[in-house]
């Protein structure tokens, strides 16, 4: 890569973050980073319509905690600063000025009751109404009106956009990293508004002034900006500048496969499609976020990699630098990528097992009450027993209660299958064995027990099966000297006894 790599996320703080935007950043920043290049955070809040409270800090804290932060962007490193677009709105008139001045674009007076009308009316003869090079003489705009006319509405303050005049029979040569080149041909084009009557820049604008303003090398961003390009890069060259290079990243779809994935699928379905958890401020309304639902930041990162990319490997684990390393946006696809909440479970039980015992200690205690008195190491050494079966701490439970508390049932069908006429006997001997047990080790127990076992030819399992239930009310669990070793030989009897009670 010969210019330095500028990338930037661009989001319009109009909610939360969704899963999809995660995408577009992680791709941002591993393309940055795969380049040592710059990470940027721009906030496109020039709809202030649709700004919503709150989702500024939504996108930094997802960022965040995806362990994907930005170099440089709102309150950090502002070296083109400010990177909100609101705080820049005096920089755009000048740009649409100039592009007045060349003849790239025009006022437009049309009021929106008379493009309502022309809209209707097209309708109406089953048409699309297109401000265009075919209509735009007969429409209210300083190119139909003479000089004075304009200056005159001018003048008198009349509200006004600013369109650009998109040619007529020209074809357009567009490159796309990912998509290839695309040809284009003007005349289906629009004379797209880059300045709004309340002031303000349209995305467009706005949106290319800011990327040639910083530097920006490359655009990657979701494929719903693809019909855009068209005009971006007419604007880029109306302006003389240097357009950067373009990576329309492929849809996410339902997991069916079948459309645009979206908040409804995952309500329906019973997944997230939100990063963090987020309440609407006008609502209160709450979406659930994978962070809360206890999946690993890892896991969501290597999910989404996977969402449109591929390393062109079997290898499916990745690690974020391994991402790093092996991302190419060459290897992006065009076509869509299915979403899938399964695998991201499976990413999940991976990551699980990769986690710190005493971390996963810390977030399972905080869960549950009944731990609140005991020690995380006991619980860090009760996980690594158990965190092979589990894709989430909130699974810890169910796999692991009995080394907490002493069942007080026992699996019906597996008592019939276990509890027998000498098991009585046995256990009371299995009892004093334990007992007498000096060294009491998983492993000493283990030699005894089944030293005991052999040298009186019972059946393994006559003798493994109820001391099982008995410690653990169910055919479940780790290897049972492990069971005894943790929860101790008093506890261990206890259990053993009760068990015979009840026999
Ligand atoms: N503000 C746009 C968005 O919300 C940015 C699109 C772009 O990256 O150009 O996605």
């Amino acid at each position: 890569m010969t210019k330095d790599v500028r990338v930037r996320f661009a989001p319009s703080p109009t909610g939360p973050l969704h899963i999809g935007g995660v995408r577009t950043a992680l791709f941002n920043y591993l393309f940055a980073k795969k380049h040592n290049g710059t990470f940027i955070l721009r906030i496109e809040d020039t709809d202030q319509n649709r700004y919503v409270e709150g989702a500024e800090k939504y996108i930094i804290d997802a960022l965040n905690w995806c362990g994907i932060p930005f170099d440089e962007g709102v309150d950090k490193n502002e070296k083109f600063g400010p990177y909100r677009q609101s705080e820049r709105k005096h920089l755009y008139k000048q740009y649409a000025e100039e592009l007045i001045a060349k003849g790239k674009a025009y006022y437009a007076f049309d009021t929106a009751e008379a493009l309502d009308a022309h809209r209707k009316d097209h309708e109406e003869k089953g048409k699309t109404f297109i401000y265009n090079w075919h209509n735009r003489l007969k429409l209210s705009n300083s190119l139909s009106l003479n000089a004075e006319e304009v200056k005159a509405k001018l003048d008198a303050g009349e509200d006004y956009v600013i369109r650009f005049k998109s040619p007529q029979d020209e074809t357009l040569h567009l490159k796309d990293i990912i998509r290839g080149d695309i040809k284009i041909d003007t005349n289906i084009l629009d004379d797209k508004v880059l300045f709004k009557s309340d002031g303000m820049p349209t995305y467009h604008l706005a949106n290319i002034v800011d990327d040639h303003l910083m530097e920006i090398s490359h655009v990657i961003r979701g494929e719903e900006w693809l019909p855009s390009l068209a005009l971006h890069y007419q604007l880029y060259e109306a302006f003389g500048w240097e357009a950067p290079e373009f990576a329309h990243l492929p849809l996410i779809l339902k997991p069916t496969g079948k459309g645009k994935l979206s908040k409804r699928d995952g309500d329906k379905l019973g997944f997230p499609v939100f990063p963090l958890k987020w309440t609407d401020p006008k609502t209160n309304e709450v979406s659930r976020g994978y962070k809360e639902d206890g999946y690993f930041a890892e896991s969501v990162v290597n999910f989404l990699a996977f969402l449109g990319w591929n390393p062109g490997t079997e290898q499916e684990i990745f690690s974020l630098d391994a991402l790093i390393e092996a991302f190419d946006l060459e290897r992006v696809n065009k076509a869509g990528a299915r979403f899938d909440p399964d695998k991201i479970k499976w990413f999940n039980h991976h990551y699980m097992q990769e986690q710190f015992n005493e971390d996963l200690a810390e977030a399972f205690k905080a869960q549950r009450w009944e731990l609140a008195d005991i020690d995380v190491n006991y619980i860090a050494m009760v996980i690594d027993l158990v965190k092979e079966r589990a894709t989430f701490v909130s699974d810890f439970w169910d796999l692991s209660h009995y080394f907490f508390t002493a069942p007080t049932e026992y699996d019906a069908k597996a008592s019939k299958k276990a509890f027998k006429d000498g098991t009585k006997d046995i256990l009371t001997q299995v009892a004093s064995i334990i007992e007498a047990n000096e060294d009491f080790t998983a492993e000493a127990l283990q030699n005894e027990i089944k030293g005991w076992i052999t040298s009186n030819e019972i059946g393994f399992g006559q003798v493994m099966m109820p001391l099982r239930l008995a410690l653990v009310g169910a055919l479940q669990g780790p290897d049972v000297f492990d069971i005894i070793y943790m929860i101790g030989k008093e506890e261990t009897i206890k259990r053993i006894q009760n068990v015979i009670a009840t026999l």
